[in-house]
């Protein structure tokens, strides 16, 4: 069973002549799963449709960001309007501080906060930041936890990292991470030995409170509120990166689904995907005292031309007020579609005989190859990725698309309902009997 794909492979041959790889991000070109990347012309809702006139379902969701759906019709009004009074400034308006208060409203944390216009740049800054405030230089970050590709912190990070098998990357000095510790997720006593080798040199510990660019992993229970607290202990921040996890998981994110165990907020928050609606933005804030550390205020430079951009701000705005308009029900379908799925899959493989752990958070999602429960990013490499590629490849012949790597999490919409998750059912009920082949 071969898609037809005519259109898509002459476009990923012209692309590959313009574009490394043909791409603009490496894991787009499908090399952990092999074949060509079907080329995308439009998407509605849960669907996607390629230059072949093949209809997906879509389980990828643009990486995050299309928590709504594709073509969020109250989004795509509100960039049109916007474009019609300029797409850029470059001096402020007033829906930057629209979109702040909407923020706000979901995340009691964050005090005040700074838009950017990607999740990198949010990690990147909240980082600056922390060391700035703390007045300190180590880092400490999680193997597996992406928080995008700012120099410092591509150290065993997940996502195409973990993807492509590369320790780190090429064109990063030891020097610029000399000062970054990556211990093991889920595990409180690495933290405690890192705070006690490097004492009053901490300046904040960043996480995915649960992991997305691994593959799903939730945090074990007590993970979350021991980080709370080691972290205070030191007087170093904790940093939540909710790129992937904040207005998805909850409005306010992991920390308002774990608030009850947590024992605090964090110092800082990162934010991205859902807060763009689909545009480039990224945004990090937290309390008021540490971020009024930044410049013009404070001596933590940080900037952006295109920063707090009126469509980006426009369809952040759209997305954000009609998730708090729908909150009592939005977040029970999402729990519900995706419980649906999962399960679904899961009696498929033991009908089967075939070893698959499934871990699943809300609306975040993963099938990984393995027998053995998954709580961090060893246990998530002991997957078996060939058969992975294979579950991958016969799913988008059958018209469902996953994202393309053992090592990603999977995102189910609100679009996405009692139809699409019987169709993704017996998509898998065939895609497992392959993946034995
Ligand atoms: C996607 C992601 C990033 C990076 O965001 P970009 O917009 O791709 O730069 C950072 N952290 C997490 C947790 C992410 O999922």
């Amino acid at each position: 069973m071969a898609l037809p794909l005519t259109r898509s492979k002459a476009l990923q041959r012209r692309a590959e002549t313009l574009l490394p790889g043909g791409v603009d991000s490496p894991v787009r070109a499908f090399r952990a799963v092999g074949g060509d990347p079907p080329f995308l012309v439009s998407a509605k809702g849960a669907y996607l449709s390629d230059a072949d006139g093949n209809r997906y379902i879509d389980l990828f969701g643009s990486w995050g960001p299309m928590l709504l759906g594709h073509a969020f019709p109250p989004a795509v009004e509100a960039i049109r309007e916007a474009a019609g009074h300029s797409a850029s400034f470059g001096a402020s308006t007033a829906a930057e501080a629209d979109l702040a208060e909407l923020v706000q409203l979901c995340f009691p944390s964050i005090q005040k906060l700074r838009f950017v216009s990607s999740g990198t740049e949010a990690c990147m800054s909240a980082i600056r930041l922390a060391r700035g405030f703390t007045g300190r230089p180590f880092v400490i970050k999680f193997e597996g936890c992406y928080h995008g590709h700012a120099d410092a912190l591509l150290v065993k990070a997940g996502s195409g990292v973990a993807t492509f098998g590369i320790p780190g990357s090429a064109g990063v000095p030891n020097e610029t991470v000399m000062h970054t510790l990556a211990l093991p997720y889920n595990d409180l006593s690495a933290v405690e030995a890192a705070f006690a080798a490097h004492p009053e040199l901490v300046a904040c510990v960043i996480l995915e409170p649960v992991v997305g660019n691994a593959g799903t992993i939730a945090p074990l229970p007590g993970y979350l509120k021991g980080l709370r607290e080691i972290t205070r202990k030191h007087g170093a921040l904790l940093i939540f990166d909710e790129v992937m996890t904040g207005f998805r998981l909850a409005p306010g994110g992991a920390q308002e689904l774990f608030a009850d165990e947590l024992g605090g907020a964090p110092d800082l928050t990162t934010l991205g995907k859902i807060i763009g609606g689909g545009l480039p933005v990224g945004a990090f804030g937290g309390r008021a005292e540490i971020m009024d550390y930044l410049a013009p205020l404070g001596p933590v430079y940080q900037a952006g031309t295109l920063s707090g951009n009126p469509l980006a701000m426009a369809a952040g705005i759209a997305t954000l007020r009609s998730l708090l308009e729908q909150r009592e029900t939005i977040y029970t379908r999402l729990e519900a579609t995706t419980a649906a799925i999962v399960e679904g899959i899961a009696r498929l493989a033991v009908e089967r005989g075939i070893a698959l752990t499934t871990n699943r958070v809300g609306s975040m999602f993963t099938c990984f190859f393995t027998p053995s429960a998954v709580t961090d990013f060893t246990t998530a490499s002991h997957s078996d990725t060939a058969a992975f590629a294979r579950f991958h490849r016969a799913m988008l012949e059958r018209g469902v698309w996953l994202p393309p790597s053992q090592f990603e999490a999977a995102f189910v919409s609100t679009e996405h309902g009692p139809a699409e998750v019987d169709a993704i059912l017996a998509a898998a009920a065939e895609a497992l009997h392959e993946v034995q082949k």
